[in-house]
Order: structure tokens, then C-alpha cells, then sequence
């Protein structure tokens, strides 16, 4: 290791907190000096195939050309303008296609920071409508376990109650509703059985103000597959109690599942919807709520303002590249991108079913998981990855690949053979 890299690693040691670790026994971090294409490069010169996506994010993969010089050409104009008093050319040509690609009745657009933000907003969204309807004592959300929404508090407050880790922080969340998570498979006929904790809570308690899911996958709460079915019902349902319901396509948004937003998968439409991540195709925070105009009336009944407005809102440089990466998706062939990824998930992470400890093995679109029976030990499962030439970044008993669309067979086969040859390497020790 070169000084710079030794001085980067110290300092990143002593003073930089990382997702979800201590600052007193931190997680080995690892020095990327640059990434174009599928690849991460290493201070140490070592190249990884990317096997996450950067999180859902880069799903043209990284420094594509076009993405490029969307930054470059919106810097040249200017980088950042208060979005009070102000619009411009970039936010309108993002919302133009956000209405144009999203379901139907969405067409009002609140562009905000980051996922958790756009989570935040849905929810103030839905108490301002409820405000608005005369029905200010509609302030709870419900939802189903193993969920994940972010982690701001209200965000969290609607996360799986044990992953999210609702007793550390009692007294400070809002308590919302939980129901069992869906349990009928996607791919699976729904047993009627399935929906029935989430008919029960909806008839007995009077102050729903939203229902929030994701839609068809639940992502950071458990990589779970849910079948389109139950949120057929879940639509229904929220109509038949005239309940809103948010759906969070934060992760699932822009074609990761096989549809272009999930919810295509059961033929039904939200009142509200979260973007993000791969919004910006993984270049900058952004992230979008959008709604039906039957919404907006209603939160705006008698000119009442929606009360949101961050610093950043609509931000120029991030709206520009955000909509040249949904110009690029849209003229790309992604869904046949998405089912080769699936097929190829398919086969290359078929061994891993007959691994000791692999407790299931599932494939989505050009999401694939390995659930591990028990928790993995991170760092060291990591560190083979990397030595391996991978990048792929466990958590709890999952160990998972979304990687970009772009990847090409041989790539992803050095994926998942990796992760079959070290889940396997690991069994066997
Ligand atoms: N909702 C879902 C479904 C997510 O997967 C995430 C991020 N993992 C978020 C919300 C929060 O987004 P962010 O990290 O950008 O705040």
C-alpha cells in the first residue's frame, strides 16, 4: 500500500463514520480510486466486477459517456439555483418523463434529497391530505414486517420493527402498525389466508392515514419476493377503506424487477410513489415523491401549501442526469437486458442450493439472492469476494447480487461462481 492509500485508510479509521458501523470497532473499508463500466478500481491497481450497483444506483453501470456529459454540460450552465421563485430547464424535462413513465394518475412531482427524504414526504403528504379531508386524526401508517424505508425516524418508524431496531429508539418514533409480512411467494397463487392480518388491522383502526409497502420486493428488510397478488389486494383493500396508499419503489424503480416500476406487476397504480436511487443512475442524491392531482387537491384544499422545501430541492446538475439516464434507459433494450441477467442468475446460482446452510435460493429480474441460515461474518465473506475480483456487500443472512444492466455473461458467470465458490469454500471449513 502506497502512503496516500496508508493515509486515506487511517484517517477514513479514526474519523469516518460508514453505513451502519461502529466507530470503535469499524468494518474494513476498501480505497476505490475510480469505476467505469462494471468494474471498481482499487488504490492497489485490483479491478472488482461490481455485483451491487453501488446499492440499486448505477444501472448503466459507472462514468457512462452520456451521463458524463449531461454533468459536464449542465456545469457549464450552473450546477445548483434555489428551486423558491425559480424553476428551470432540467427539473421540467425530469418531471415531462416521470409523468410520461410512471402509471397513469401520477402526475404531480416533488423532487427531494435522498430516498428517506422522499419517504418523508409521501407521509407528510398523506397526513396533510388527511388534514385537509377533515380527518386530522388520521396520523398512523400501516404496514407489513420485514420492510425497509430509510432511516430517518418517521422512515424508520415504518421499517421491520427488530432490523430496524424499534427498542433502541422507543419514545422517539411514531408508532405505526405492523402486519405479519406478506407470506405467499412471488410466483405463488395467493392463498386468500395471506391478506387477512392486513384486512383485520385496516377495519380496526379508524386512524390509517396511508398505507406504505414496497412493492413486490421487500428490499433491506429481507430481500423477500412477495407475490403480486397480495398487493392487488392491498390496492383494493386501501379503495374499499378509502385508505392512501404509498408505494416505495425506491429500490425497485427504473426496470430492476423485469417492469419498469414494480406495482406493473400486479396492474395497479399507488396515490403516492417513492423514487430514488437509481434516478440519477447512481451519480447524485435525488429522489422523487409523486402523486395523482386527486391528492394534491385535496392536500391543497382551500390553497393550503404543502410543507416541504429543502435547500437542494429539484437540484439542476442532479434533474439533468437523472433525466438523460431515463432517456438512455428508455432507448436501451432493458427488459431484455433484465431477463438475460435473471436467466443467467437462474442457472449460475442454482449450486448454491445444495450448499450446506443455504436456506433458499431466489431470482428476480436482475436481483439474485443466497438466504443463509444463519448470519454471515461479513468482513471475512467480503474480503474473499475481493480477493476473488467481485464486489458484492453481504448483510445478515443474505448474500446478494443486483448488479448493472450493462454487465455482460461472462462477468456475471464470475459472479455467481464466485459466490458459489466461496459459500461453498465457507461450508466446507
Ligand atoms: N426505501 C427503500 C425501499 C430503500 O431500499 C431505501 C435505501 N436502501 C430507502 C427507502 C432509503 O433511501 P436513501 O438511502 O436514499 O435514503
Amino acid at each position: 500500500m502506497n502512503e496516500n492509500a496508508m493515509d486515506i485508510n487511517q484517517f477514513d479509521l479514526e474519523h469516518l463514520w460508514h453505513p451502519y458501523t461502529s466507530m470503535t470497532d469499524p468494518l474494513p473499508a476498501n480505497i476505490v480510486e475510480s469505476a467505469s463500466g462494471v468494474k471498481l478500481r482499487l488504490a492497489d491497481g485490483r479491478e472488482l466486477i461490481d455485483g451491487m450497483s453501488s446499492w440499486w444506483a448505477a444501472i448503466h453501470g459507472y462514468r457512462h459517456p452520456r451521463l458524463d456529459n449531461a454533468a459536464r454540460s449542465q456545469l457549464d450552465k450552473m450546477s445548483h439555483v434555489m428551486f423558491g421563485g425559480i424553476t428551470h430547464a432540467p427539473a421540467v424535462e425530469l418531471g415531462k418523463l416521470l409523468v410520461e413513465i410512471t402509471p397513469e394518475p401520477l402526475e404531480k412531482v416533488f423532487f427531494c434529497d435522498s430516498g428517506s427524504v422522499a419517504v418523508e414526504v409521501a407521509m407528510k403528504m398523506a397526513l396533510q391530505y388527511c388534514y385537509s379531508a377533515g380527518q386530522p386524526h388520521r396520523k398512523r401508517f400501516l404496514t407489513v414486517r420485514s420492510g425497509y424505508h430509510g432511516d430517518t425516524l418517521h422512515a424508520m418508524s415504518v421499517c421491520d420493527p427488530v432490523t430496524g431496531m424499534h427498542t433502541l429508539f422507543k419514545g422517539a418514533l411514531p408508532e405505526n402498525y405492523f402486519v405479519e409480512a406478506p407470506a405467499c411467494r412471488f410466483g405463488d397463487t395467493l392463498d386468500p389466508a395471506c391478506i387477512d392480518s392486513f384486512a383485520e388491522a385496516l377495519i380496526s383502526h379508524d386512524d390509517i392515514a396511508a398505507v406504505i409497502i414496497e412493492p413486490v420486493v421487500q428490499g433491506a428488510g429481507g430481500m423477500r419476493f412477495y407475490s403480486p397478488e397480495y398487493l392487488k389486494e392491498v390496492r383494493r383493500l386501501c379503495d374499499e377503506h378509502s385508505v392512501l396508499l404509498i408505494l416505495d419503489e425506491i429500490a425497485t424503480g427504473f426496470g430492476r424487477t423485469g417492469k419498469m416500476f414494480a406495482c406493473e406487476h400486479a396492474g395497479i397504480s399507488p396515490d403516492i410513489m417513492c423514487l430514488g436511487k437509481a434516478l440519477t443512475g447512481g451519480y447524485l442524491s435525488l429522489a422523487a415523491t409523486l402523486t395523482t392531482s386527486r391528492t394534491a387537491e385535496m392536500i391543497s384544499k382551500d390553497g393550503l401549501p404543502f410543507m416541504h422545501g429543502p435547500t437542494f430541492m429539484a437540484n439542476p446538475l442532479a434533474c439533468a442526469i437523472a433525466a438523460e439516464s431515463i432517456s438512455l434507459l428508455l432507448e436501451s433494450p432493458w427488459q431484455e437486458r433484465v431477463s438475460r441477467i435473471e436467466a443467467l442468475l437462474r442457472e449460475g446460482l442454482a449450486p448454491c442450493r445444495d450448499l450446506p446452510g443455504v436456506s433458499d435460493v431466489r431470482v428476480l429480474g436482475a436481483i439474485g439472492v443466497v438466504e443463509m441460515q444463519e448470519p454471515v461474518d461479513v468482513a471475512a465473506l467480503q474480503a474473499q469476494f475481493v480477493e476473488n475480483g467481485v464486489w458484492l456487500r453481504p448483510f445478515g443472512k443474505l448474500v446478494y447480487t443486483m448488479p448493472p444492466y450493462i454487465i455482460e455473461p461472462g462477468d456475471l458467470a464470475k459472479i455467481t461462481g464466485t459466490m458459489v465458490r466461496v459459500l461453498g469454500e465457507n461450508a466446507h471449513a
